[in-house]
């Protein structure tokens, strides 16, 4: 038994490069290169398992890894299409990868909405999603079980819709095809098992969790530095958003100004920093976070 955690990742496509990326932001040192299923994380006691997507949730739910990143409509899929259930459960959303899956028909076809779908044919990689939509709305079409270029099948007669990934709509576009009903919302998240790991792995486990929940609390934390008159110090902490009470120091050689500091937990605007100006804050600073521990 290794005491190493074992995290299972997409090897090449979508989500890849996210997902290292994320991990390298969290502190973990590790080289891809082609070929290789399982990269050492050199500064710290993991290791990166490296497969096709599809086989995440089963490889955590069997053991082959402790947690996994995935995409959520992965692992809905394969959680509808398992012969057994598996074990593998959402820890933690991470915010990337967003996407949707949709029902899409040809613009000048006959199926419009959903209750057009009776008695007609859908063309999919995602037969577990989409069946279970059929049934919650007592709709019956048959479905066309492809592995890819689902967004082909309409125009080669295959099917008359479609249900598929969307995110920027590029693909529905140049294939002549809308989308008429989102039936799942998904993004990237954490995935592992309801088995319990060892005292050392559940000690990295929980680092990497905190690391990642600083990571993503960051990207939209700003920190923000300015000048105010004294006077306006209340005013314009109103209007600084998702921040507490900030930091008032005095300015040297100055009765009436101050300098005022604070974390911001929300994005903030240009249109935030003109009425800041317009309360008299002058030398208005926004910097970026890299790391946040609560
Ligand atoms: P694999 O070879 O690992 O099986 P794949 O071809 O099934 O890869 P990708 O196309 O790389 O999968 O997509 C992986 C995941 O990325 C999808 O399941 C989805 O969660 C997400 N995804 C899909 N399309 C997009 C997109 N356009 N933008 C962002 N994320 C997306
Ligand atoms: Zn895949």
């Amino acid at each position: 038994m290794t005491d190493r955690l074992r995290i299972a990742l997409q090897k090449k496509g979508r989500l890849a490069d996210d997902s290292f990326e994320l991990l390298k932001k969290c502190g973990l040192r590790f080289a891809i290169r082609g070929g290789g299923l399982l990269a050492r994380v050199k500064n710290m006691p993991i290791d990166l398992l490296l497969v096709r997507d599809d086989d995440i949730p089963s490889f955590v739910a069997n053991d082959a890894a402790d947690i996994g990143i995935v995409g959520e409509n992965v692992l809905v899929e394969e959680q509808l299409t398992a012969k057994t259930p598996l074990d593998a459960n959402i820890a933690m959303r991470l915010g990337f990868s967003r996407c949707k899956l949709c029902l899409a028909a040809p613009e000048q076809g006959a199926v419009k909405s959903s209750k057009d779908l009776n008695n007609t044919r859908i063309a999919t990689t995602y037969p577990g999603v989409t069946a279970q939509y059929l049934d919650e709305q007592g709709l019956t079409a048959k479905l066309v079980d492809m592995k890819g270029a689902v967004e082909l099948a309409p125009s080669i007669g295959i099917a008359e819709s479609i249900c598929d990934l969307v995110s920027s709509g590029a693909t529905l576009e140049a294939n002549k095809l809308a989308a008429f009903e989102t039936i799942l919302e998904s993004e990237a998240v954490l995935i592992r098992s309801g088995r319990k790991l060892s005292p050392a792995k559940a000690d990295i486990l929980d680092k990497l969790m905190n690391r990642i929940d600083g990571v993503l609390k960051s990207k939209e934390t700003k920190y923000i530095m300015l000048n105010a008159p004294k006077t306006q110090v209340d005013a314009i902490t109103e209007l600084l958003p998702g921040s507490d009470a900030p930091t008032i120091i005095p300015l040297a050689g100055s009765d009436d100004l101050v300098a005022l500091q604070a974390v911001c937990t929300e994005n903030i605007f240009w249109e935030t920093l003109e009425d800041l100006k317009g309360l008299g804050a002058r030398a208005i600073l926004v910097l970026p976070i890299e790391k946040m521990m609560a």
